[in-house]
């Protein structure tokens, strides 16, 4: 069995936080531990190496409440703060930062556009069977012109009687077991109110799945080009109003990529741990490992930058849960811990020797999760633009500030 595979580190970690946590919150994140820990760990390098999730494990999340974590109880879900979340994706990335990194989209990303945007309806259509893992979503909006560059997306939405079609393509879209996608597209207006978002079902004719690509990291997600020929829309399955320019969604935005961050810390923490143990147990020379000093002087470096990273995040998350601006914390969490989390995650790596470089070993594919991160849900570099923009230094981003306020 792999290294990573037979480990029985001792999770530190949030378990430090256990102080500023109250009892649903330590619940949650004892639950997605043990999960993580018995369930996921065993089979988190076979998700790697063989690029394919199983869909009991989405399945078991729905049934353990993380699917719903984020969702108001109206809408059947445990209507938890992003806290919670967090907790649960900084567990569950410690085993498996791929599926964390899906989890996140499926539990924080999409439920919160669909709440945002969503009328009564369609919350009560798309957020209970969303919360349960019966019909999980999936969000699309970057295609070849760019993901940010949304003025010159080609992804349409035209009136077609009384209805509308959609044509166009995406790529690069996380889809895990997804059942509904929610599509950003362009109407025929130009500008802000002609973008916005719509649902598409994966059985709607015209609807197709192009390929899933093989990844450096983040694998087992199922992410891959989709495209739309001639899609039937109805006026139901537009998400707020695009035809009159309606709420923007870029607050879930924000708090997604909170979510994400999560997943990059719990991924450095996951190797941390690991590495420790191993450390701890190698001889060298005769000697136990950890009496070279550079191992230990890094291993002490490494986890104050973890500890570092979560005062950001959980000083971040906590500020939402209070009712404050997540802007631009959200991209300050995602760009910092996740820029941490792939430094960290490769010097960690450097202390297994060959072992590291093995795939069998189960132990770069956490390096690996931590780079992909670093692209996936805004590059850091957007991150950064959208930094510059809110603290008053102009960019591409400068408007964002005025329009969420
Ligand atoms: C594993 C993975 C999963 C993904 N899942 C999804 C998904 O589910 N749904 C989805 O819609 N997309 C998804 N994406 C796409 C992802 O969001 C984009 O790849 C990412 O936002 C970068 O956009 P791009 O690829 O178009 O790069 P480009 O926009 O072409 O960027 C090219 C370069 O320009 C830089 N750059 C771009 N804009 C700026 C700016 N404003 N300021 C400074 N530098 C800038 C970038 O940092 C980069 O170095 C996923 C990507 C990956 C890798």
């Amino acid at each position: 069995m792999s290294a990573a595979g037979d480990a029985t580190a001792h999770h530190t970690g949030s378990w430090k936080m256990s102080y500023f946590l109250n009892e649903d919150q330590r619940l949650m994140r004892d639950v997605a531990a043990k999960f993580a820990r018995n369930e996921l760990m065993p089979i988190a390098n076979q998700i790697d190496l063989t690029e394919t999730t199983p869909e009991w494990v989405t399945n078991r999340c729905g049934e353990l409440g993380f699917l719903g974590v984020f969702i108001p109880e109206a809408y059947g879900g445990l209507g938890s703060d992003l806290t919670t979340a967090c907790l649960i994706l900084e567990e569950i990335a410690k085993a498996s930062p791929a599926f964390a990194g899906l989890l996140s989209v499926e539990m924080i990303l999409c439920p919160e556009v669909v709440r945002i945007l969503g009328n009564e309806e369609q919350k009560q259509r798309l957020l209970p069977a969303s919360a349960s893992g019966e019909r999980v979503m999936a969000y699309s909006q970057t295609e070849p012109a760019g993901a940010a560059n949304v003025a010159f997306h080609q992804t349409r939405l035209t009136q077609d009687g009384n209805g509308y079609r959609l044509n166009g393509h995406k790529l690069f879209c996380t889809q895990g077991h997804a059942k509904t996608y929610l599509v950003m597209c362009r109407t025929e207006k130009d500008g802000a109110q002609g973008y916005g978002c719509v649902i598409v079902e994966a059985e709607d004719e015209g609807f197709q799945v192009q390929k899933y690509e093989e990844k450096l990291g983040w694998r087992g997600t199922n992410t891959g080009p989709i495209a739309f020929t001639e899609v039937a829309i109805s006026a139901d399955d537009i998400l707020g109003n695009i035809l009159s320019g309606g709420p923007d969604h870029a607050p879930a935005n924000q708090v997604s990529f909170i979510g994400h961050a999560a997943t990059s810390l719990g991924c450095m923490e996951g190797l941390f741990d690991l590495t420790k143990e191993y450390v701890l147990q190698r001889e060298l020379y005769g000697e136990p490992m950890t009496r070279l000093s550079p191992v230990t002087d890094r291993m002490a470096q490494i986890w104050t930058k973890i500890e570092a990273c979560r005062s950001l995040l959980y000083m971040s998350t906590r500020m939402h849960d209070e009712g404050g601006l997540t802007l631009p914390m959200g991209s300050a969490c995602k760009a910092y811990i996740c820029e941490t989390a792939f430094e960290c995650t490769s010097q960690l790596l450097q202390m297994w020797g060959g072992s590291g470089i093995m795939h069998s070993t189960g132990v770069n594919r956490y390096m690996r999760d931590a780079r992909a991160k670093m692209v996936a849900e805004a590059t850091t570099e957007m991150h950064h633009s959208i930094i510059a923009g809110t603290i008053g230094l102009g960019g591409p981003f400068a408007s964002l500030a005025d329009r969420l306020g």
